[in-house]
């Protein structure tokens, strides 16, 4: 190692190295600890054949070298010469192998087996002889696998139709009156295997960006169905709709908000989009943009998953939000905790000064529905009053009961 190119004195770094013309960066054999990215200078990354040195590659600024060893069986393959004065940014092992554990799992599959490939050719070693993976790489393999297998079943999910809407009601509970509206939750009828919950499918759906298409069809869907449901009850419903954080990102969000509204003829107060407060925290500015257009069309939105996250109240009335949806986890906690009795009682005080309405999640018994009553809690969702069901038992409901809870009706566990 030398002097800087600089003639100005340089604090050392442990990130920053500088190497003078014709100096060794790595040895081919040697145990890899870093990979190096090119600040100036250049770099050659230099084979021994019995012929003789051979360099495969020569290497500029921005250029990283030395990652294959850390991604394959850690031994350098080749060696690196500084071709002249070079200086080089460090990353260790640690923060590589952090990195890489924190991305996708089918993409690190897939960059594992492309730099083993890229190993295998600098030795010239064949397929065979190369040195079956270590557990790690087996359980990766076998997660891109399951991880791949999975994607294409919701690919084929969507074109084949297998999603479907389930419809939960949303109650009043002052009285034992016709519901408010309903809450449209998704389901894979997955061949050979049942209804399977959005908990399992969405994030994957997230993930593959797919959730965009899925989430218009929830839209179109529930909008039609919303209409179906308030002819059966001779009054217009509430629709909510789930949004996933991806949704949120998508410009043409909103044109397919008011699509949905238009095709059906749903009125845009009728609908109500639901966002969860983590969701929207982890990017506040974007999201209250997207939501502020969401509400210049007229359509409502509920902030879901109240009390599982930030809880901040401070933000809520910089949102257009007209509804708080408390999560079930409140509902336990008020029940044996009174400190959680009063934040509950604070919350809904707040939200009706707001001009906000509350609804409790996951009602599953009387003893809850009274504790919430109590409170002054407006409206509540839950299995005691209506488990999630298809639009048929939905209609049903509506039809025989007038959609009116009673406790003989508070079977059912949700999906
Ligand atoms: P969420 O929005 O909080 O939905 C409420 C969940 O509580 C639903 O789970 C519902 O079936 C369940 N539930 C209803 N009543 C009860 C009850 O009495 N007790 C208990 N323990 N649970 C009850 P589900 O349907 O499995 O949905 C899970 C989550 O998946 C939803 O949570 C929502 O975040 C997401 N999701 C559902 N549908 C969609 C959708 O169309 N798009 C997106 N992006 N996400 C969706
Ligand atoms: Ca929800
Ligand atoms: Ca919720």
């Amino acid at each position: 190692m030398t002097v800087p190119p600089s003639s100005q004195p340089e604090k050392p770094s442990r990130y920053r190295r500088h190497y003078a013309a014709g100096e060794r960066i790595f040895e081919a054999g040697e145990p890899a600890t870093e990979a190096y990215i090119i600040e100036s200078g250049r770099v050659a990354i230099r084979l021994s054949l019995p012929e003789g040195p051979k360099d495969i590659a020569v290497l500029g600024r921005e250029a990283l070298f030395g990652e294959m060893a850390l991604l394959g069986d850690g031994f350098r393959a080749a060696s690196a010469v500084a071709v002249e004065d070079t200086t080089v940014q460090v990353i260790s092992k640690a923060s590589f192998d952090a990195a890489l554990a924190a991305a996708d799992p089918f993409l690190r599959h897939l960059l594992r087996l492309s730099m083993e490939r890229g190993q295998q050719l600098l030795r010239g070693r064949s397929r065979n002889e190369r040195l079956d993976a270590d557990l790690d790489d087996q359980r990766d393999r076998q997660r891109a696998w399951e991880r791949l297998r999975f994607d294409q079943a919701l690919e084929e999910a969507e074109h084949q139709q297998q999603f479907c809407l389930h419809y939960q009601a949303i109650v009043p509970l002052a009285e034992a009156d016709a519901p408010l509206g309903f809450e449209a939750l998704l389901r894979w009828e997955r061949p050979g295997q049942g209804l399977v919950s959005p908990a399992v499918f969405v994030p994957a759906l997230e993930a593959s960006g797919r959730i965009l298409s899925v989430g218009r069809w929830c839209l179109e869907r529930a909008c039609a169905d919303a209409i179906t449901l308030g002819n059966a009850l001779g009054r217009s419903v509430e629709m909510a709709v789930n949004l996933s954080p991806r949704q949120l990102e998508d410009p043409a969000l909103v044109p397919a908000v008011a699509a949905a509204l238009a095709a059906s003829g749903l009125a845009p107060a009728r609908l109500k989009l639901e966002i969860t407060e983590s969701v929207l925290m982890s990017n506040f500015e974007a999201a209250q943009q997207l939501l502020e257009d969401c509400r210049a069309l007229g359509v409502h939105l509920a902030l879901d998953d109240f009390g599982t996250g930030y809880s901040s109240l401070t933000y809520l009335h910089r949102l257009p939000v007209d509804t708080l949806k408390l999560d079930r986890s409140f509902l336990k906690q008020v029940q044996t905790d009174d400190r959680a009795y009063h934040v509950v009682a604070g919350i809904s005080r707040l939200a009706s000064d707001l001009g906000m309405r509350t609804v409790a999640e996951g009602v599953e018994n009387a003893a809850q529905a009274a504790s919430l009553r109590a409170l002054g809690i407006g409206y509540a969702q839950g299995c005691h009053f209506h488990p999630p069901a298809p639009l048929s038992a939905a209609l049903t409901w509506l039809g025989h009961e007038g959609g009116r809870f009673r406790a003989s009706h508070s079977a059912g566990k949700p999906l």
